[in-house]
């Protein structure tokens, strides 16, 4: 059916590679390109000999536009799929424009010198891919992704007006490690040390960073500590649902892990400016100045989240709870996945963050090629008709379960 590029080949393209293999019918060729070639091989290895799927590779810097056309022009895509960082979202698109390629990704751009996230850089590509007859599907992971489809999901089939909306993120896992984050470490560190910020009666309240937290009970797995944050989904969700009164995002952290973060605050591990440092030369010269980014050393001395998987027990429980009107009567309703960390492993070798990311790439990705969600222009996911991404949710390894008329605690 369709020609397919994933970029990057961390967790997230790992797991997405896989479930790509796994729907033959629908992926026809694959190519896995990233900045390490050799990652890129182990994993089309790993495909081949798990699926009998002949993946090509290749090695492309994609902050560099340039490569990026030279390799998309060479391939021809139908779909890129971005599971590189965010930095590169722009770099990608431009190659897209250029190439005539469709896109996809799953975290909105964030520029390499500033931890801030929003829509506005990529929502400013809407003409061009319209004029050009592409589709840009933007945040299709699992938050933003899943939880904006269960949305869609919920203001088509169990809502007239949806008011209020609080998106539900608990990681129950336990990696067995004293710190380490369940998908890149600096995107996600610079991610949860911002300020939060809610949605209500028509603008956004600021909170400093974890201000605001509760006790909320996530099936299966009981109460837990929930931190307010800003999320990128919120800023899509109400504008396309204008009557959300107050949208919230809330994430799980247990002690230790806040602890380790207040401490590498403290010390100013989470710095993304430059600092100067003097090394030892490589041959053993002497010394060289060289300048590095504190949150990048960081990265590279903790944990690599693809490597969590192993000893990974647990879950995951992201959903959506909302409350609003159906027919004249207020109505609540809960949707949400459970996965478990271990099966995620064992289908894929990542674990259950990894997991609930890149299964929901692929069926955007899938749902491009099938021609479900196919319209020019730069969409975020709950722009789309959301029942035959559902279903394939249940088919894929996420399935959701639904509660109605219960008590939000919310
Ligand atoms: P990883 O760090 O594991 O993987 C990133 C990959 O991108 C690596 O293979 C890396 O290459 C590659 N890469 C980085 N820079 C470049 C570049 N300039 N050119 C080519 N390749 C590059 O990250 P994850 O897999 O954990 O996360 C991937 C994406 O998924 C991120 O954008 C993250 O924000 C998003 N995400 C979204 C979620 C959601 O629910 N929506 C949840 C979790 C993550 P190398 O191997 O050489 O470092």
């Amino acid at each position: 059916m369709g020609k397919v590029l994933i970029i990057g080949a961390g967790g997230v393209a790992t797991v997405a590679a896989h479930k790509v293999a796994q729907n033959k019918d629908v992926f026809t060729e694959i190519k896995i390109a990233s900045r390490t070639k050799s990652k890129c091989d182990a994993l089309a290895q790993v495909l081949n000999e798990k699926y009998g799927t002949n993946v090509t590779t290749a090695r492309v810097d994609a902050d560099s536009v340039e490569e990026l056309v030279a390799l998309m022009s060479e391939y021809k895509p139908d779909i890129v799929m971005n599971l590189a960082l965010p930095y590169q979202d722009l770099t990608i698109m431009d190659a897209c424009l250029a190439t005539g390629c469709n896109y996809l990704d799953t975290a909105n751009y964030e520029p390499k010198d500033e931890a801030h996230f929003e829509y506005s850089w990529q929502w400013a590509y809407r003409e061009r891919f319209e004029k050009a007859g592409l589709c840009a599907i933007l945040g299709c992971g699992f938050d933003p992704g899943v939880t904006s489809v269960y949305t869609a999901y919920a203001a088509k089939h169990h809502f007239d007006e949806m008011h209020y909306l609080d998106i539900v993120d608990c990681n129950a896992g336990n990696h067995h490690k004293a710190f380490a984050t369940n998908f890149n470490p600096e995107i996600n560190i610079r991610e949860i040390t911002q300020k939060g910020l809610y949605w209500e009666n028509g603008q956004y309240v600021e909170t400093e960073p974890m201000e605001i937290h509760q006790p909320l009970n996530y099936p299966n797995i009981g109460p837990k500590e929930s931190y307010l944050l800003h999320h990128e989904e919120i800023e899509s969700l109400v504008i396309n649902y204008p009557t959300i009164k107050r949208a919230r995002f809330w994430m799980t952290f247990g002690e230790a892990y806040l602890k380790h973060l207040e401490v590498i605050q403290n010390i100013g591990m989470d710095c993304i400016d430059e600092v100067e440092y003097q090394a030892p030369k490589a041959d053993g010269t002497g010394m060289i100045t060289v300048k590095i980014v504190p949150l990048q050393f960081l990265k590279a001395v903790l944990p690599n989240p693809q490597e969590l998987g192993q000893n990974y027990d647990g879950e995951t429980s992201i959903g959506c709870r909302i409350r609003g009107i159906k027919n004249g009567e207020e109505h609540t309703y809960y949707v949400y996945n459970n996965c478990s960390h271990q099966a995620a492993f064992e289908e894929t070798g990542m674990q259950g963050v990894s997991y609930t990311t890149g299964v929901p790439a692929m069926i955007g990705a899938m749902m491009f090629l099938k021609g479900i969600w196919s319209k020019p222009g730069v969409h975020n996911v709950e722009e789309f008709d959301p029942d035959p991404f559902m279903e394939q949710l249940n088919l894929q390894g996420l399935p959701w379960h639904e509660l109605h008329d219960i008590d939000l605690e919310l």
